[in-house]
């Protein structure tokens, strides 16, 4: 991964707006670009590009929206960013959440129309937000997500090349962008000129010697993202001379089944689940949000946690992204009583035991525990019972390149470069700079909205 400023050559196509990366940020950029009108090329290094966004649960939170409005649900974008910045203890770059909140609504109705479909409000308040406002397609996931933006962009005329690993920028004395050079297969090398070009390859999680030199802390947590996470936006802006922010900030999950990567539903905890060790024990407060239990999940024995609940709280989980999946996969574990359920996950019988009996002793009292969890008495956990095996992830990265709220990269003095757009987990995030800051959804917030209005700024610099 190179910059070359030294033999630009004559490109023998041009394209006004290159995409690198057809996550959701890259799609949306360039179906955003195209509404405007010229020519959009993407750029996806995989032969069947999913990115991470097709690992995701495909829920885009936003505040305002008409689903909303139609369940008489009472949001802003004021309270969304509220949110927001209350998880990340204020940390979260203001500009961006601002702009994200305030345009999310509007990303959602013109997905709406511009792909045809319809999003859902989901049921629930996920841990962080203060009403309902996730909004998915009828049948989740990033997979029919990502679906319904790649049939738009075949059905708009935007071309997208996969197998496509862009391996350089061709950037002039100006620290102008003007075409990137991509490898097809073992053998063929090819240029393309472009007048702006959008950063949508997502983090560096899955590059090990940058999650050591940027999140040593974090290091040791097994990978559950998409392999082309491999930073390589890091590299050719900072070869430009581009500002990184929120470093620290990562998204990693308590709650991963591996080695199949599947990601269990935090929100079960809310509904009254509990995690425990092999000895049957808790260890924190299972109401944080997920992302920064990884690292207390890291510690247990072995770095593995066990998720125990009820039947209510499993049929709970029947309606959520993932769990279907899970017990099709026989991976979640049924006992009709806490010996039986101990016995068949491995887990230290008397320790399980002694731990329901304290927290169903906490339920009954409406108490709250040592940890600041509190406990409710519709919540206590009855036979028969379930759990399953988990171990904590690291999921994505959250700092990247400096934007404005546009998506233009910027310098650390805070101009912009002339032609250079980012968006989605290439860029920084929303989450601050520590693995705490993570609110959910912010990773997909951040690659649709951030993706759609990096394509508009994209579109106005190009056409
Ligand atoms: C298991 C998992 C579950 C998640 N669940 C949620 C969730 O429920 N809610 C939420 O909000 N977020 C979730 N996230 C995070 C969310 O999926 C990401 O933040 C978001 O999808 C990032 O979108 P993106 O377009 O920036 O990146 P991606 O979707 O990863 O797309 C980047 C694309 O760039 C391509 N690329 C990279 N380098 C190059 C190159 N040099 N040349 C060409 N192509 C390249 C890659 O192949 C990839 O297709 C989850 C992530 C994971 C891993």
């Amino acid at each position: 991964m190179a910059v070359i400023r030294d033999r630009i050559p004559h490109f023998s196509t041009s394209v006004p707006v290159v995409v690198i990366g057809a996550g959701a940020a890259g799609a949306l950029a360039a179906l955003a670009a195209r509404d405007v009108g010229g020519k959009v090329l993407v750029l996806d290094r995989d032969a069947s590009p999913t990115g991470a966004t097709a690992y995701s649960s495909g829920m885009i939170p936003a505040a305002g929206t008409r689903a909303q409005q139609s369940r008489e649900i009472d949001d802003s974008p004021e309270h969304f960013a509220q949110d927001i910045q209350a998880k990340s203890n204020g940390r979260s770059a203001k500009h961006l959440v601002e702009a994200y909140t305030r345009s999310a609504a509007e990303t959602i109705d013109w997905l709406e129309r511009t792909c045809g479909v319809s999003f859902e409000l989901v049921e629930g308040t996920p841990p962080g937000h203060s009403v309902a406002r996730m909004h998915a397609l009828a049948d989740r996931g990033g997979t029919s997500l990502l679906s319904a933006l790649y049939r738009t962009l075949a059905a708009r005329g935007v071309r997208m090349q996969p197998g496509a690993c862009v391996t350089d920028l061709f950037v002039d004395g100006e620290q102008r962008v003007r075409g990137v050079r991509y490898r097809r297969g073992e053998q063929e090398i090819v240029d393309v000129g472009c007048s702006v070009l959008v950063l949508a390859t997502n983090g560096f999680a899955g590059n090990a010697d940058l999650v050591a030199k940027y999140l040593p802390d974090v290091r040791a947590l097994p990978f559950a993202g998409h392999a082309g996470s491999q930073g390589d936006a890091l590299g050719w802006a900072d070869d430009m001379g581009a500002a990184t922010e929120d470093m620290d900030g990562f998204q990693a999950h308590s709650s991963v089944v591996m080695p199949q990567r599947l990601q269990l539903p935090w929100a079960l905890m809310t509904e009254g689940a509990i995690q425990v060790n092999r000895l049957g024990e808790r260890f924190g407060n299972e109401h944080e949000g997920y992302s920064e239990s990884a690292l207390f999940v890291l510690a247990q024995p072995e770095g593995i946690a066990f998720n125990i609940y009820d039947e209510r709280i499993h049929e709970v989980g029947l309606a959520m992204p993932n769990y279907p999946e899970a017990v099709t996969r026989g991976l979640i574990k049924r006992g009709a009583t806490l010996r039986d359920l101990a016995e068949s996950l491995g887990i230290d019988r008397s320790g399980l035991e002694q731990t329901v009996a304290l927290v169903n002793a906490l339920a009954f009292e409406d108490d709250m525990d040592d940890f600041g969890r509190p406990f409710h008495a519709s919540q206590m956990l009855l036979g028969p019972y379930y759990g399953v095996q988990v171990t904590s992830a690291l999921l994505g990265t959250e700092g990247g390149l400096a934007i404005d709220a546009g998506g233009r990269v910027l310098r650390p003095d805070g101009t912009a470069l002339p032609n250079l757009v980012a968006a989605g987990g290439a860029a920084r995030g929303l989450s601050g700079d520590a693995g705490g800051g993570y609110l959910e959804g912010n990773g997909l917030l951040a690659a649709v909205v951030g993706g759609y209005l990096a394509g508009r700024t994209a579109a106005e610099l190009a056409y």
